[in-house]
């Protein structure tokens, strides 16, 4: 860090005394020098996705740790420093990141904003499905993940970032990126073979948090849930209450608690329906490192089987 600070720093002098005053030439000068673009992401599946396509070219850094939620979050210190030295930013959008306008707030601490041409948002493109209730009722809901198929438009996204940041590695940023979205649509096959075999009237999935819109109008589900999004009224009698009503009148087989999520609440239901909690799915985090589900891939491929055999049985 401190090398790198003299770097930049002989650079400065360097081009104050050329009678330059390029940042920009700057930074192309010592990425070119052997330094690594510094990219920044606001969670973990995120960052999986974007080290797939950067490959060895970028040090990616991801800011809400593994198993915290990232509607929330106070960011650190160095989550400012690392946001302010960074090259590209990227965050979900969508709502993700809103619940106290963390990244929002963050990012102008650093200095910059979410119009600046180096903070890139992922999901641009995608269709948004729409939240319908709460403070944030008709904006965009933000797991759009869920279904693989927002997850390559995310790669592409990530690649055309890349390639603006770092046109000369244009051509390993395209392969990469080319070989990361052959093994999604790979993944998105081997979800719906999955899926298929459960029984239509038995595709209904109760969580938390209602974040399997988008998964469930790409895989053919219903989705139930306790509160609509993260960050908002999380369990409420009323809440409650009704997913209690939902299920009892469905007669629905198995409840799903999420790794990222207070799982009380879903226990709460669990007691009073009698309906069992069948299993623990990822939906705003990977898995910690080394653990099951610690990539994107890894993720989604757990959930599907988890859904799958908790909801056969
Ligand atoms: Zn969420």
């Amino acid at each position: 860090m401190k090398k790198g600070l003299v770097f930049i720093v002989m650079f400065t002098v360097v081009f104050i005394f050329a009678g330059c005053s390029g940042n920009e030439e700057g930074a192309a000068d010592a990425k070119q020098n052997g330094e690594k673009l510094q990219v920044v992401t606001t969670y973990s599946i995120l960052y999986d996705i974007v080290q797939n396509v950067a490959g060895d070219l970028a040090e990616v850094h991801s800011l809400v740790p593994i198993g915290t939620d990232p509607h929330s979050y106070e960011p650190l210190p160095e989550d400012v420093q690392l946001t302010s030295d960074a090259d590209i930013v990227f965050y979900n959008g969508f709502n993700l990141e809103a619940g106290n306008s963390w990244f929002h707030k963050m990012v102008e601490t650093a200095g910059k904003s979410e119009e600046d041409e180096t903070v890139f948002r992922i999901t641009e493109g995608i269709d948004p499905q729409l939240l319908k209730s709460g403070g944030h009722k008709g904006e965009p809901d933000p797991h759009a993940w869920l279904d693989a198929k927002n997850g390559i438009v995310y790669a592409e996204n990530a690649r055309d970032a890349l390639m603006k940041a770092d046109p000369d590695n244009k051509e390993i940023y395209e392969q990469n990126a080319a070989d990361y979205i052959k093994e999604l649509e790979a993944m998105d096959n081997e979800i719906k073979q999955k899926v298929n075999k459960i029984p239509e009237e038995k595709r209904v999935l109760v969580t938390s948090e209602g974040a399997f819109k988008y998964f469930s109008a790409a895989y053919g589900f219903h989705a139930a849930y306790i509160w609509e999004i993260n960050a908002e009224n999380q369990g409420t009698p009323d809440q409650i209450k009704s997913v209690v009503d939902t299920i009892k009148e469905k007669e629905i087989p198995g409840l799903f608690i999420e790794t990222s999520v207070d799982p009380r609440s879903m226990e709460t239901v669990s007691n009073e329906t009698g309906a069992p909690i069948v299993g623990k799915i990822f939906t705003d985090s990977l898995g910690e490192a080394g653990e099951e589900g610690d990539t994107y891939i890894k993720m989604m491929e757990w959930n599907v089987d988890m859904i799958t055999k908790g909801l056969m049985e």
